[in-house]
């Protein structure tokens, strides 16, 4: 029997919250109920995006690897479940979710190793432009039709000549009348195979006093004249997320196919690419989360010389120092997921975390594979489809070493 006051002691202490474990605490880093940045509520939204994996992305991967594409039917299904446009707000036919769910969506994407799906390029890159600056008829239009799954979104800024240097696009759209006349390509566009809308940065004021002064972002529907899709591309990672080739010959778009004003698609593109940078850190992150417990558990049972690998100091010191490498990673992520709650995350944060969460991934990749021996090459396991799908992320949404470039042109302006 407890004394009396030991006893309320007791009681109190039980109906505090009892505080969510960090993942330097954590069983494994991938346990739903950890990060101080969670509720109950994600927890259970969590609960069932991971079952949505587990139930239908996980058994098909294998095919729409072959197929280069997923289906549309998972789109649908991702739809029906609540899994897409969840930042985008109610009010413009989103689910008017928090950072934090979106967040949910694409670590457990990562979790589930299966990168096929392009929801979060779709939900938290390329719909936000119409939500943020499209018109009430383009909202009302597109965005439910988005959320459901049934439109597919892409967002097409780079040429076969034009990458890092944006502001070197020559896909262009001329005036005719109220409509505009679109002309160019468009390479490397993630869902570009399967997507039902595109929205295109084109050119539309050559003299003005900087290229970024000229630049218009257009709604192009997929079936309008003049609009060709080319080969799907063959990749050496991601091998199930269609990526595209886009053509426009004499395009006629009318005057509503112009996102927000003209000219001003430059600043559409600075205002919304940090949320593009966070994504990627964000998966970036969850991978290496993925890629630490996938090897946790192979080195557990994996045995040489009599004994299982994890016996091995070297094996074990390199897990401590992966670990280690990937809770600081964690840390500086959700704290930008914070930031971004709160309307705060500056570009020059974005950068500093897509740059160092996706190289920490390539790394993280490297050393995971490492500790497989020769079955981390074989395809049929995780960490070889992990391993190739990490070498994308230091390039796409502005190379880390524009990253670098971005911060470090921060540095040198302040006094
Ligand atoms: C799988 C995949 C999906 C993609 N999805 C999309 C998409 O959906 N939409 C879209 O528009 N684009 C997409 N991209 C394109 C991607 O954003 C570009 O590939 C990227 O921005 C780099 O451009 P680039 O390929 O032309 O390389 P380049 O710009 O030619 O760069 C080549 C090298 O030079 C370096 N470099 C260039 N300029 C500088 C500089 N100033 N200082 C230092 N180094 C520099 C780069 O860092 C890089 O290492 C995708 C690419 C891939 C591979």
């Amino acid at each position: 029997m407890f004394p009396v006051d030991d006893r309320l002691h007791q009681s109190q202490h039980l109906r505090q919250p009892v505080p969510r474990p960090e993942p330097s605490s954590a069983k494994n880093l991938t346990d739903i109920g950890t990060r101080r940045i969670f509720n109950e509520d994600h927890d259970i939204f969590r609960e069932s995006v991971r079952r949505f994996y587990q139930d239908e992305v996980i058994p098909h991967h294998k095919e729409w690897e072959k197929a280069g594409q997923v289906s549309r039917e998972v789109w649908e299904k991702a739809g029906e479940q609540g899994m897409l446009n969840v930042l985008v707000p109610e009010e413009n036919g989103g689910i008017g979710g928090d950072v934090y769910s979106a967040a949910v969506t694409w670590e457990e994407q990562m979790y589930s190793n299966c990168t096929g799906p392009g929801f979060a390029l779709h939900s938290d890159i390329a719909v936000p432009y119409i939500s943020n600056y499209g018109s009430k008829e383009q909202i009302e239009r597109f965005i439910p039709e988005a959320t459901a799954g049934r439109c597919i979104c892409a967002i097409a800024m780079t040429e076969p000549g034009a990458g890092s240097d944006l502001q070197g696009v020559r896909t262009n759209a001329k005036k005719d009348g109220s409509d505009w006349i679109l002309n160019g390509n468009k390479v490397f566009i993630t869902n570009g195979w399967m997507a039902d809308l595109v929205l295109v940065v084109a050119v539309t004021n050559r003299e003005a006093k900087s290229p970024a002064h000229g630049i218009s972002i257009f709604l192009v529907e997929n079936g309008m004249k003049g609009f060709q899709k080319g080969r799907k591309l063959e990749k050496i990672g991601l091998k199930a997320q269609d990526t595209a080739e886009l053509f426009f010959e004499d395009v006629r778009l009318p005057a509503s196919a112009l996102l927000g004003e003209p000219n001003k698609g430059f600043y559409y593109l600075m205002n919304e690419l940090p949320q593009e940078r966070l994504v990627i850190a964000g998966m970036a992150v969850a991978s290496c989360e993925f890629m630490f417990e996938e090897t946790r558990s192979y080195v557990l049972q994996r045995k040489a010389f009599g004994k299982t690998i994890a016996h091995l100091q070297t094996v074990q010191h390199k897990l401590a120092e992966l670990k280690t490498e990937i809770c600081v990673a964690r840390a500086f992520v959700d704290n930008c997921l914070q930031l971004h709650t709160e309307k705060r995350l500056d570009a020059t944060s974005a950068s500093m975390a897509k740059y160092w969460a996706s190289d920490l991934q390539n790394r993280v990749a490297t050393q995971c594979l490492q500790l497989h021996g020769g079955w981390g090459y074989m395809w049929e396991y995780p960490i070889a489809k992990a391993f190739v799908d990490s070498r994308v992320q230091p390039i796409y949404g502005g190379t880390n070493e524009i990253m670098k470039e971005l911060i470090a042109r921060n540095i040198v302006s302040q006094k």
